[in-house]
């Protein structure tokens, strides 16, 4: 039976940038439609589809030297025969099924730019043969045979490396690795190997099957379960990835593989792409773990010989472990009726205990976790190699056969600007955070061991306002009885429940938190946690000054004492009243609500000592006593004076206190009482040192409409009078005592035009003329 599996994809274009970049400076390999025999656009072709990556060279700053070409599919129409197509073009297929493919175009992709053979489109595509389910390992000391085959792709130079060098990594640290890993179900060891040849190959690297198929020839190797083809290429061949290999789908594959040095790293690699293994990356976000704006790094989980490791090789990640059914005894999952589970993680490098606990997300994808000490074959890790973390390390899997198989889940995001030397990955010991909107990871310590609690959001809340009741007292407590269950979902992801005297609400911010008396009252008032308080942040407090009780929320605080009720306070007026001590300072407690919405868009509040008065041009400012009174008295920030802008200061010139507002300034002193001034006249009290000047402080209110729509004030020293027409001077002495007696400024004197002059006698010049004393 044949099945039309998809039809043709909507491709989108290739990186634009890149693509541009390429297509002005590669030139391109010779394309398929120019050799004899080569398929077309619209021929049928059908054979066994091959999956592999072509990796990357690690460069010592731990980045892949290259773009990541991804996941890689050829059509095999004969051993050694190819044609490649891309990957996402047969997303349905699997990998070994036999297919008969249409081709369309030549494709321009990431692996065509690094000298792959040039893919074509997969217009359409039919399952002539599944694929063969995953060989189970076979016994014997060795069953996964090696053959290593030398060989000279074209255009390459022979380099130092022996067959023997081959061989020795094969059977010595990368069989060791792939046994310790597979707890010795995977037993890797070479079984034949075929030295450099004679001469250099017509076949190059852009032809990776072609060069298998010749060297499969030379060594006579054929493909099957448990037999891999690993051929080695000078450093240096052109068009050579630093390692490909071929993707199998289990621990009892076989497949075929090249690399281009004897690092474990990398032959280990590709040998865990023959097992069926993507890549191990890293996953980097600004808001949360694995939450916000993201980015996926491929290679970049450095601990994981599936992404770039370098010599030293960590112990297989639990993600890609539990991919080849490595752990399932070592695995604690959570399910999905356990709301909170408290477990101790032993190492990952280690052959005991829970190695890795997985937290099932709907839809497939896992997340896990590992504990990662600088122990057994993480040893290297008590270096910091690159700026490498021993710690909890948190994963996510990624379900199907992606490139990234395996995410490393940074712990500790960053903004985006910081992502490229941020190699920080470990959940601190000490820690919370929140992992895919459904549970919590704590780790509370690490050691020997980790002890890790994982507690399902959902049942948090519920638990942390059993925990807070039971500590109160519990039935017997402060709280009483609860009145009923509780009750989540509310704003901000909350719980609450109502007890006999009390309540207690929980958000994940805020955690468990108590209110009671009339402090949860005034809160109901202004509709619990919907309201300008939002939800409680603190306990509350009793035992204050005079007998009081106090507590925070979110949006203000609410404080209660016997002499002044409850009341709340918010925002800059709280601020203020704060920054002068709150109810120890010289304000006291709130005795009126906070109005907002007054005059100029300002908000005000009364306090046992005084008021506080915020507007967005003024500021929140405080006043008190006589002076506020008198401010008062003229329509507070209603009236001429508007907004207070400057603190009250007393402490004055004999025993005086004084305050800018908008529309002028009040002092007050005990001899002289508290009294506002304002323009020219307070300009010039001001400019003959106010109230530590001759004139001292006001004893009289300033009055305008005078004659000639004059102003004047009375001061302890003297008078000031203004008029448009005569400007503002001062008024002293016997002058001021003559020039009164003639009628002010209503006389035929009339307004002062100019200072007292003194020297041996004082006189000063008023519209009228001269007086002399
Ligand atoms: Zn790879």
């Amino acid at each position: 039976m044949r099945t039309v599996l998809r039809s043709r994809p909507l491709r989108s274009p290739v990186l634009p940038v890149v693509a541009a970049v390429a297509l002005a400076v590669l030139v391109a390999p010779p394309a398929l439609a120019d050799q004899e025999g080569a398929p077309a656009a619209g021929d049928t072709v059908v054979g066994e589809l091959v999956q592999g990556f072509a990796d990357p060279e690690p460069d010592t700053g731990g980045h892949p030297a290259h773009e990541d070409s991804g996941l890689l599919s050829w059509i095999e129409t004969a051993p050694g025969e190819t044609v490649r197509v891309p990957t996402e073009d047969l997303a349905d297929v699997e990998a070994g099924a036999t297919v008969e493919v249409e081709l369309g175009d030549t494709v321009r992709d990431e692996a065509a730019e690094q000298g792959v053979e040039p893919a074509r489109e997969a217009l359409d595509a039919q399952v002539v043969v599944p694929a063969e389910p995953a060989p189970a390992p076979a016994s014997g000391p060795v069953n996964h045979a090696v053959t290593v085959v030398m060989a000279l792709p074209a255009g390459s130079v022979q380099d130092g490396t022996t067959l023997a060098d081959v061989r020795a990594a094969v059977d010595g640290p990368v069989a060791d690795f792939w046994d310790e890993q597979t707890a010795g179900a995977v037993r890797f060891g070479t079984v034949a190997g075929t030295d450099w040849p004679a001469q250099t190959s017509s076949i190059g690297c852009n032809d990776p099957f072609g060069l298998w198929q010749e060297a499969a020839t030379r060594a006579g190797w054929t493909a099957g379960a448990g037999k891999h083809l690993l051929v080695y290429v000078p450093d240096g061949s052109p068009g050579c990835s630093y390692g490909l290999g071929t993707i199998g789908n289990g621990l009892g594959s076989g497949g075929r593989a090249y690399v281009r040095d004897t690092a474990t790293s990398v032959i280990a690699h590709e040998f865990g792409h023959n097992l069926g293994l993507g890549h191990s990356s890293l996953r980097q976000c600004d808001a949360g773990p694995d939450a916000g704006s993201c980015r996926t790094v491929a290679y970049q989980d450095l601990y994981d010989v599936m992404g770039a490791s370098w010599g030293d090789v960590g112990t297989l990640n639990v993600t890609q472990a539990s991919r080849l059914g490595l752990l399932a005894g070592a695995t604690w999952t959570m399910d999905a009726g356990t709301p909170r589970a408290d477990l101790q993680l032993s190492p990952v490098s280690g052959t005991t205990g829970t190695r890795a606990v997985r937290l099932p997300m709907p839809g497939g994808a896992d997340y896990w976790l590992e504990y990662r000490p600088a122990t057994g074959r993480d040893a290297w890790l008590a270096g910091s190699p690159f700026g490498l973390t021993p710690g909890v390390l948190l994963h996510r899997s990624v379900p199907g056969d992606g490139d990234d198989s395996s995410l490393l889940v940074d712990a500790t995001p960053t903004p985006s600007s910081g992502w490229a030397s941020d190699r920080t990955q470990p959940v601190p010991a000490g820690s919370s955070l929140v992992v895919g909107g459904t549970f919590q990871v704590t780790v509370t310590s690490v050691g020997g061991t980790a002890a890790v609690t994982v507690a399902r959001l959902g049942s948090l809340g519920p638990t942390a306002i059993d925990a807070a009741w039971q500590a109160s007292g519990g039935a017997g407590g402060s709280l009483g009885n609860p009145l009923g269950g509780v009750v989540c979902g509310l704003a901000q992801g909350g719980c609450g429940q109502l007890f006999q005297w009390g309540s207690v609400h929980w958000t994940p911010a805020t955690g468990a938190v108590a209110t009671g008396g009339g402090i949860r009252g005034l809160w109901a008032g202004t509709g619990w946690e919907t309201g300008w308080l939002g939800y409680p942040t603190t306990p509350m407090v009793c035992g204050l000054a005079q007998g009081g009780c106090g507590q925070h929320f979110q949006g203000g605080s609410v404080f209660w004492s016997p002499s002044s009720g409850v009341v709340g306070t918010s925002g800059a007026v709280r601020g203020l009243w704060a920054s002068t001590g709150g109810h120890e300072g010289w304000l006291g407690y709130p005795t009126t609500p906070m109005v907002c919405g007054l005059a100029r868009g300002g908000c005000g509040q009364h306090f046992q000592g005084g008021s506080v008065f915020w507007s967005p041009s003024s500021g929140a400012v405080a006043t008190s006593g006589a002076v506020r009174g008198l401010w008062a008295s003229t329509g507070g920030h209603e009236g001429w004076l508007g907004y207070p802008t400057t603190p009250m200061v007393c402490g004055l010139a004999r025993g005086g206190c004084g305050q800018h507002f908008q529309g002028g300034s009040v002092f007050w002193s005990p001899s002289s009482g508290a009294f506002g001034t304002s323009g020219a006249v307070r300009g010039l009290w001001a400019s003959t040192g106010g109230h530590t000047g001759p004139l001292g402080y006001p004893v009289l209110p300033m009055v305008c409409g005078l004659a000639q729509g004059g102003c004047a004030q009375h001061f302890q020293g003297g008078s000031v009078y203004w008029a448009p027409s005569s400007g503002t001077n001062a008024v002293y002495g016997g002058i001021r005592s003559r020039w009164a007696a003639q009628g002010w400024e209503a006389g035929t004197l009339g307004y002062p035009v100019r200072p007292m002059v003194c020297s041996r006698q004082c006189s000063q010049d008023f519209q009228g003329g001269r007086l002399v004393v």
